[in-house]
């Protein structure tokens, strides 16, 4: 057999879940994660000497995170670990990857993409005011650093993810303000038959809102914002709750806000691989190509997990398993194919989970449309709603990619990450075309911003190639 260089960059459910199947079948994988302990961001420790039980940590999944971090444990001996690395560049079987503030170069022959998701945020006025978090960065500043954004917070959005994060900043000490949630009852109790089908995940949402409530915490739902309050720093939120003129208007006093409208899946560096993408109708979104194992349309790339897809951290260890299994038969090593099949019935039951999650926590599709042309959507290179609009109505672009040329959207250190859905939406509504034919953001190397003096004395490589070089194709 010639030479195999497994790599994995991930190193969450997925990504742990692919190593030890990788490693029973006698490889042994490097491991990519720019956060410095495994477990993804389900799963993610505190630095080492942070002491917070599995409990107060992970709540009703500490079993679960307990058993990951005892598995990686475990591999750490089989498999070359590298944590503390960022991916920012994948093409022709290298990885481009900082670590310790230098470049290194990674081969492989093949890959796993267990990259995880972020945020999905839409702007609204005072969205970029100091104060205003992400649920997921909210939740990771508790977990990491075991610090709350605020003394008085507000939570606001959709998702599971929304009542969790403020349950856990209350079990932690925090005074939370209100929960505000743009879905409502009503979308709730069309997924109630779904929810039959996953009772577990059911009980938890319930005891989790239920104690919210008894701890006499405000509950709002059918809510969407309408400014944040303050100057320099978070003061409060304005929201309606309902609509018209039933509408009535919600003032809630807090120091910090946290919301967030589900997550999106982190696909840039299978974009910079060469994958192909297709639109999901579920998740508003382009996502990489895969085949039920996790194949990518690129050969020896293999997807697992949230970066392919938002399904959850169940469904990412099945994922990540199943694809570590398909390229183990990809390579002709012989696999338990009655364990291949089992992990996809599973899959799929799970997505089945997910649609339920969906229905109960829908997207807010209105919200791109009711924003006032001065609010800013790329915070980055600070440009407006507006700007887009004038572009789409004046320059008559339809597709994001001609929108970012013309008014430098998504250009900027996130590189879209956090603007590119919602330059999708305004541009949709704006153009009137639907979602899909937007497009989505090309993507270009590096992924994630890197230190300019990587490039200083940028000398060729082997095949030739400078960092600048490469960075540019
Ligand atoms: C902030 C946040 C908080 C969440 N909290 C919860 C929760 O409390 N409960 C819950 O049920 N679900 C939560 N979720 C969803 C849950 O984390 C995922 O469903 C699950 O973790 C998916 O597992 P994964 O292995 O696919 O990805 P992840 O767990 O996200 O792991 C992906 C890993 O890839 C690494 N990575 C990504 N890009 C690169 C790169 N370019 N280079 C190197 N490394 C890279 C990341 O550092 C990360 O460790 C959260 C999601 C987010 C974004």
């Amino acid at each position: 057999m010639a030479e195999v260089h497994p790599v994995i960059v991930g190193a969450g459910p997925a990504g742990i879940r692919a190593a030890q199947a990788l490693v029973a079948a006698g490889l042994r994988p490097i491991v990519l994660d720019e956060a410095q302990r495994a477990g993804g961001q389900i799963y993610r420790q505190p630095p080492p000497g942070f002491h917070r039980s599995g409990r107060d940590l992970y709540g009703f999944e500490h079993r679960k995170a307990a058993h990951l971090h005892g598995t990686m444990r475990a591999l750490l001996s089989a498999i070359d670990y590298r944590p503390g690395s960022m991916v920012w560049n994948c093409e022709d079987g290298i990885l481009d990857v900082l670590r310790d503030g230098k470049n290194e170069t990674v081969n492989y022959t093949h890959l796993i993409l267990a990259t995880g998701a972020t945020d999905r945020v839409l702007p609204f006025p005072g969205w970029t005011l100091p104060g205003v978090y992400t649920l997921g960065g909210a939740q990771v500043a508790l977990k990491y650093q075991g610090c709350g954004v605020g003394r008085r917070v507000a939570f606001m959005g959709t998702g599971p993810l929304l009542y969790l994060v403020a349950y856990q900043y209350a079990k932690a000490g925090a005074e939370v303000a209100a929960v505000l949630d743009t879905s409502n009852t009503t979308d709730r109790l069309a997924a109630v038959p779904g929810m039959m089908r996953a009772p577990g995940l059911a009980a938890k949402g319930l005891y989790t809102m239920g104690w919210l409530r008894l701890h006499g915490i405000p509950l709002y739902s059918g809510v969407r914002p309408d400014h944040v309050i303050g100057y320099d720093r978070v003061s409060g939120v304005v929201c309606r709750q309902g609509d018209g003129t039933d509408g009535k208007q919600l003032r809630i006093a807090c120091d910090a806000l946290a919301y967030g409208l589900g997550l999106r899946a982190e696909t840039q560096l299978a974009a910079v691989a060469g994958c192909r993408f297709d639109y999901h109708e579920r998740d508003r979104a382009w996502l990489p190509e895969r085949d039920k194992a996790g194949r990518a349309s690129v050969a020896g790339v293999y997807l697992a997990g949230d970066g392919a897809g938002i399904a959850g951290a169940d469904a990412a260890e099945l994922a990540g398993e199943r694809a570590a299994l398909a390229l183990l038969e990809d390579l002709g090593m012989r696999v338990d194919t009655a364990r291949a099949t089992a992990l996809q019935r599973k899959l799929e039951r799970q997505e089945q989970v997910r649609n339920t999650l969906e229905r109960a926590f829908p997207f807010p599709a209105d919200w791109a449309a009711s924003l006032d042309d001065d609010v800013v959507l790329c915070r980055c290179e600070e440009i407006t709603v507006g700007t887009l609009r004038a572009s789409a109505e004046v320059d008559g672009a339809r597709e994001i990619n001609r929108i970012k040329a013309l008014t430098r959207v998504g250009m900027g250190r996130c590189q879209g990450r956090m603007c590119g859905a919602a330059a999708a939406e305004v541009l949709a509504r704006a153009s009137g075309v639907a979602l899909p034919q937007v497009g989505w953001l090309r993507t270009q190397p590096p992924i994630k911003p890197i230190p300019v003096h990587l490039f200083s004395g940028d000398a060729p490589d082997e095949a030739g190639m400078t960092l600048a070089a490469r960075g540019r194709r």
